[in-house]
């Protein structure tokens, strides 16, 4: 990617250095305002849902406590076991100094998605509230989600909005998932990122309302239509960043790549050695890739309604 001219966001806090202490999961408090939105999302057939969606987001925007968290990888979910992706976390605590060009490289990023978000927002003459991002190492503490740790993989935080990496994961993504490349990194952001869309146009609230009085099945189902749209969102601002020139090539096929690396089939193939379907949380390598696909096809809101589109090769 043609980063190094993009300016750098200033939503980026450094924690570098700042270990927090490690070996807590974090927790969270989980809290949602009422509403049907997902319910409506489930039940109106047919195109245009996203306008439908539009015009009850005024209604929906404007307050409550948020939680809940959208993750990158299965597993972390609360009502989940975390031990599916801990592999070889020694390998991860050992590495320290995350240079200052992967830092860039991720402040660059999120101000992309910052510049196209705001965009697209203020087309649908909507606000756009830009989301932080907390760089650290090891262990941190969030407002709202508990403890961060970096063993869960990256994660957005919906109560204060921030996107937490800790840059290791980098490393990870490269030598232990398979998916290298600056690009592989881009996709991570860009689906944080899609978590905060989700949250600034009041998904997030519905899904939090709605998985509660779901079965643990059809939660972790819901669950995955939540992040195949976080997938969908990061190849819409995909597209975008080819349209500004920023792609080169054998860049969509990193974040493909790094797609497959963390769909729940890869990730539990590669853990237990065999494949749970009901248990996924975030969706198959397949699924994932596709959905981001689709995003970078279309690059609109419209297309991305995860919750009533099922794909042909889904
Ligand atoms: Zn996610």
């Amino acid at each position: 990617m043609k980063w190094e001219d993009l300016r750098r966001s200033k939503n980026v806090q450094d924690r570098r250095g700042q270990s927090g202490g490690s070996g807590r999961n974090r927790g969270g408090s989980r809290s949602s305002m009422g509403g049907g939105l997902l319910n409506l999302l489930f039940l109106i057939p047919g195109k245009g849902k996203w306008v439908v969606l539009a015009v009850i987001l005024f209604s929906v925007l404007g307050g409550g406590a948020l939680g809940g968290f959208g993750d990158l990888l299965g597993g972390n979910n609360m009502n989940q076991p975390t031990n599916e992706i801990q592999v070889n976390n020694e390998a991860q605590q050992s590495e320290t100094g995350v240079t200052d060009d992967e830092f860039n490289f991720v402040s660059s990023v999120l101000a992309s998605t910052e510049d196209f978000w705001n965009e697209s927002f203020s087309t649908e003459n909507m606000t756009y509230d830009e989301p932080g991002m907390v760089i650290y190492e090891g262990g941190t503490a969030t407002s709202g989600c508990g403890f961060g740790s970096s063993q869960a993989g990256p994660f957005y935080c919906p109560a204060d909005a921030n996107v937490y990496i800790d840059l290791s994961f980098w490393r990870d993504l490269s030598q232990q998932y398979g998916a290298p490349g600056d690009f592989a990194m881009a996709y991570v952001v860009a689906h944080e990122v899609g978590h905060h869309i989700q949250n600034e146009i009041g998904v997030m609230d519905e899904y939090n309302e709605v998985r509660q009085t779901l079965s643990e099945t059809e939660a972790n189902e819901l669950n995955v239509r939540l992040e195949l749209q976080a997938d969908y969102f990061a190849g819409v601002w995909a597209k975008y960043a080819q349209e500004e020139g920023l792609l080169e090539s054998g860049d969509i096929n990193e974040a493909l790549q790094a797609a497959f690396a963390v769909g729940d089939d890869t990730i539990q193939e590669r853990a237990t050695g065999r494949v749970v379907p009901d248990s996924f949380t975030h969706g198959s390598a397949e699924q994932r890739q596709a959905w981001f696909m689709r995003g970078f096809e279309y690059g609109d809101f419209e297309h991305g309604d995860t919750f009533n589109t099922y794909l042909e090769n889904e």
